[in-house]
């Protein structure tokens, strides 16, 4: 039927927040309440609501949410200060630096001054070391969960063809090294790449981390094939702004065996693993057995 093939992000991330809800439930039972401290620095608008979506959603779950909110001329020196309180405030499990920093901050310096056990974006060299060589790591929230709804769509990824477009450090590289994981063949292209079409086209799994909205047209979609949009992007249309993704999402849900729409598909399912990810941090933090 018609809505088959389409991935119910915000559903699945729903799932997810109830579950690690009923986790925080009883580790407050034995007195230890997961604390997630995120720190803004500047007023970015697209910024400010995704800090304000995190503290809501981190008090729902039962957690407590710090919010540190500094102005857009903080110096360098006063944000690492500010790291290391949160790196020795044991009522702090995760710390999250919203990006992107203003420009005079040097925003790897921060990401690394984080305590690697308390980095629940998975951004520091130590994380992205561990993923990379299939240690136990802090996986980036976005591409966990893309990795969470692939699984629950395709179960065993073994051997399908995975092509993420785009490289960054936040979504592309930990998608590809997720799904590699996962026993995927896997195919990272970008701005270079030679004939994007016809390798979007090999794809049972495509993921797009662009930024460019509606870039991937249906006919670069393998029939069948699994689709996972990660863009966000703001487009004007009819005098109002609306979102929309790096796919075309009505012509590529037509040929796609499945699809996530935007909004509704990744961006929920990054939050949900970000509390998840906070969750494994307290556990790991008082060397209690972790979720699942
Ligand atoms: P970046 O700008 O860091 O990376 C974009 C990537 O896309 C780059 O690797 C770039 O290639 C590649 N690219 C740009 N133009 C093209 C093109 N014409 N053809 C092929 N590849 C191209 O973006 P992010 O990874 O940070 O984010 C990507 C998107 O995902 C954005 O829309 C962002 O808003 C969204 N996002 C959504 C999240 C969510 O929760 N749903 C979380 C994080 C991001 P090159 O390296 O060669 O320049």
């Amino acid at each position: 039927t018609d809505q088959d093939n389409l991935i119910d992000g915000k559903a699945f991330a729903a799932d997810v927040r109830q579950r690690v809800a009923a986790h925080v439930t009883r580790l407050k039972q034995d007195r230890i309440t997961p604390g997630l401290a995120v720190v803004l620095v500047g007023e970015d608008p697209a910024s400010e609501v995704y800090v304000r979506n995190k503290g809501i959603q981190t008090r729902e779950v039962g957690m407590n949410s710090y919010e540190h909110k500094l102005p857009a001329d903080t110096t360098q020196d006063a944000l690492m200060a500010l790291i290391g309180r949160l790196n020795a405030d044991a009522d702090v499990h995760g710390i999250l630096v919203q990006l992107p920093l203003p420009d005079h901050l040097d925003a790897e310096a921060v990401l690394n001054a984080i305590d690697p056990g308390k980095d629940v974006d998975g951004f520091h060299i130590l994380n992205v070391g561990l993923l990379a060589t299939g240690q136990k790591a802090m996986v980036p929230c976005t591409p966990l969960g893309c990795l969470m709804m692939l699984r629950d769509r395709l179960g065993d990824l073994s051997g399908l063809n995975a092509v993420i477009v785009g490289r960054s450090n936040i979504v592309g590289k930990p998608m590809a090294q997720l799904l590699l994981r996962d026993s995927c063949t896997v195919t990272i292209a970008h701005s270079r790449t030679r004939d994007l079409a016809g390798v979007c086209r090999q794809a049972d799994i495509l993921v797009a981390a662009v930024g460019r909205p509606r870039m991937i047209p249906g006919d670069w979609v393998k029939p069948g094939a699994t689709v996972i949009d990660v863009g966000i992007n703001r487009i004007e249309d009819g005098g109002r702004t609306r979102l929309v993704g790096d796919v075309d999402f009505a012509s590529a849900r037509a040929v796609a065996g499945a699809i996530t729409p935007v909004p509704g598909g990744v961006g929920p399912m990054t939050i949900a693993c970000l509390l998840a990810n906070t969750l494994t941090a307290c556990c790991r933090a008082a060397g209690l057995p972790e979720p699942e």
